[in-house]
């Protein structure tokens, strides 16, 4: 489990003989040829590890199958987002379930018909067979209203800079930050504590002074974060949220 990826290296830059990467919207995807006999044109697939596959056919190349496929970036963004929300865990949520919010372990609880409740939260739901993507919805919302102020609050106090804030859906980790300034993180934070969520954030904006994971990295986290061992084994323990 990654807690984060940090965007803007190339790794076929430093090692010539790693794979090769395509950016699409920033992001490295990685990008792999088959020749193929019986193709008539080039084509393109985002396989389900989230390599980009080209097939080159007969009589072409790798560098126009390269060009083809760097053609093909906004193709290959809706592909990658699609890849991102496929369930992969199936676990419905129904009343009496348990989930996780704020930190907190609640019971859903259904007061009255189409209503489901936990702590302070009602929200209205149309199906009743699974409520997870009612619910699902619901945090995500409150993600957004929530964690972009708290980044901006963090970055002012710390000094740091930052461009564009997204709430995304990952499946593989907590957030995320870009070369430049851009930060991704997870709507799942609204589920974890709120030291632990402060830990995520304070990760991704340290990554604004050193896009690495070096000693000096980690130096600056302490810093900024003391407590973020703590942090780091809650997460390690519950790793298996972000595959529900
Ligand atoms: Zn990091």
């Amino acid at each position: 489990m990654l807690l984060d990826l940090i965007f803007g290296r190339r790794p076929n830059q430093a090692n010539p003989s790693a794979p090769e990467t395509i950016s699409v919207s920033g992001r490295p995807v990685a990008l792999q040829f088959t020749r193929h006999p019986r193709a008539r044109r080039y084509l393109l697939r985002l396989l389900a590890d989230g390599t980009a596959r080209v097939t080159i056919p007969r009589g072409g190349s790798v560098q126009e199958a390269r060009r083809f496929a760097e053609r093909q970036t906004a193709w290959l963004e809706t592909q990658w987002q699609r890849l991102q929300n496929l369930p992969r865990v199936k676990s419905e949520w129904v009343a009496g379930s348990q989930i996780l919010f704020r930190g907190e372990r609640f019971t859903l609880e259904c007061p009255a018909p189409g209503m489901i409740q936990w702590g302070s939260e009602l929200v209205r739901i149309k199906e009743a067979t699974d409520l997870r993507p009612a619910i699902q919805k619901h945090l995500w919302r409150l993600a957004q209203r929530e964690l972009p102020p708290r980044v901006r609050e963090l970055a002012k106090v710390h000094e740091v800079e930052v461009n564009r804030i997204s709430i995304r859906n990952q499946r593989s980790r907590w957030g995320s930050c870009s070369r430049h300034g851009n930060i991704s993180l997870n709507w799942r934070l609204i589920q974890l504590p709120a030291e632990v969520s402060d830990y995520i954030i304070l990760h991704e904006l340290m990554h604004r002074r050193q896009l690495n994971h070096s000693a000096r990295f980690w130096q600056e986290v302490e810093a900024a974060c003391p407590g973020y061992e703590a942090a780091e084994r809650w997460l390690k323990q519950n790793a298996g949220l972000l595959g529900s």
